[in-house]
């Protein structure tokens, strides 16, 4: 009896599956946005022409703007002496009354997106109007190895988004639920991409769906987890350097000013070619209202929805602990490369993401299979669609536009 349930319930599995799997389009990543020039040249194909264009537009400001101060942190590696954290901050000309926070890069590889957003930012939106009043700090590359070597975490494995904890009790979390999946989430042979374990990962995924439902699977891998240093979503057990070393920088510039709103930009969650907007929890009403006039038109994903997790250790709620007392609105600008708040685009992307963590440690059995699997990194943190990057690059255009003006009349 015992073994006919499991039979059934593997066969099941199967079949859901390969209906699921039959009923995606073909073409995951079709974009309807009409590929623009003067939108793709903010997109760079290197950490050093990124951190490039950064200084020399930062340089730009110093010479239009008053007390401007440039600043870099490097981040000690073993292998790299040339990774920076690099800081503009232009105080308001007049009297300080908002600081915009915007940074980039928590997440190594979405820094070329992030990058892209920042100089727009720059280029289009900062202006003699929004400066009389609104101070701007810009925090570029925040994780520069994972930026310059393509991954998503730090030379230490660390997700600086699980990472950014205001004391240390946040390291002694325990996610039990990631202990149950660990052996499904980080294997450790060396990859090969056509395998048969690979080539049916979502028949696994999808039994581990049906065991548990996706939003508590989704919760369990996503939260952050501090016992694993080779695992996945790793939040380390101390602050790391770049995360040590803003935080005094955040609090100094922050105390001019009684009003801050951080826009932390972030690439690969949700509906392709899409920006989701991501606060952090909020209890206080007056601040929700605050928040939702400020991005309004726009759709805020205030964790009512199935596609929701939280986190622990994140960036915003950190930058809110350093400016406890002043009113802190914060917004994670999510681009969706993959389609991931649906059941099959969020097993592709947590495969993707799976055969890039064990290749990086445990290596790959063929050149080819690195290739591969590169490649589909790259392609989910920073898509090489024209049509994806200009029609993001249009939303941010839109939704700075709006946001910028109500976040000048606070
Ligand atoms: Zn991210």
């Amino acid at each position: 009896m015992k073994n006919l349930s499991k039979f059934k319930r593997h066969y099941f599995a199967v079949l859901f599956g390969l209906i699921v799997f039959c009923c995606q389009p073909l073409t995951m990543n079709a974009q309807t946005a009409i590929p623009d020039g003067e939108r793709l040249k903010y997109f760079d194909s290197s950490y050093e022409d990124c951190r490039q264009q950064f200084i020399s537009d930062s340089k730009q400001l110093s010479k239009k703007y008053n007390d401007v101060k440039l600043m870099k942190i490097n981040v000690p590696s073993k292998l790299d002496d040339e990774l920076f954290v690099d800081v503009c901050y232009v105080p308001a000309q007049g009297n300080p009354k908002r600081l915009l926070i915007l940074s980039s890069g928590i997440h190594g590889i979405e820094g070329y997106v992030g990058n892209a957003i920042q100089e727009l930012f720059v280029k289009e939106f900062l202006d003699d109007k929004l400066m009389e009043e609104t101070g701007v700090l810009l925090l570029h590359g925040m994780n520069p190895y994972g930026f310059k070597y393509l991954r998503r975490v730090t030379e230490n494995n660390i997700d600086l988004n699980r990472n950014s904890g205001y004391d240390n009790e946040l390291y002694k979390i325990i996610n039990s639920g990631y202990g149950d999946l660990y052996d499904f989430l980080n294997p450790t042979d060396a990859v090969r991409a056509g395998s048969m374990k690979n080539r049916f990962f979502f028949v696994t995924a999808i039994r581990k769906i049906l065991q548990a439902s996706l939003p508590v699977l989704r919760q369990a891998v996503l939260q952050g987890q501090y016992q694993y240093t080779e695992g996945l979503y790793f939040g380390g057990d101390k602050q790391e350097p770049q995360i040590a070393g803003i935080g005094p920088l955040i609090e100094k510039v922050g105390t001019d000013y009684p009003i801050i709103m951080n826009i932390d930009l972030h690439t690969g969650y949700g509906e392709s070619g899409k920006l989701h907007f991501f606060p952090n929890p909020i209890e206080d009403s007056e601040l929700k209202k605050q928040t939702e006039d400020i991005f309004k038109g726009y759709q805020i994903d205030w964790g009512d929805s199935d596609d929701f997790y939280t986190i622990t250790g994140d960036f915003s709620g950190y930058i809110g602990k350093l400016l406890a007392g002043k009113t802190h609105i914060s917004m994670t600008f999510e681009y969706g490369t993959m389609d991931s708040q649906k059941t099959m685009g969020s097993i592709k992307s947590i495969h993707n993401m799976i055969l890039e963590n064990q290749g990086a440690h445990h290596g790959y059995k063929r050149t080819k299979d690195q290739k591969k699997v590169e490649k589909r990194f790259l392609e989910m943190y920073y898509p090489s669609d024209p049509k994806w990057r200009t029609k993001i690059m249009n939303q941010s255009s839109e939704v700075l536009n709006v946001a910028l003006q109500q976040f000048n009349s606070l």
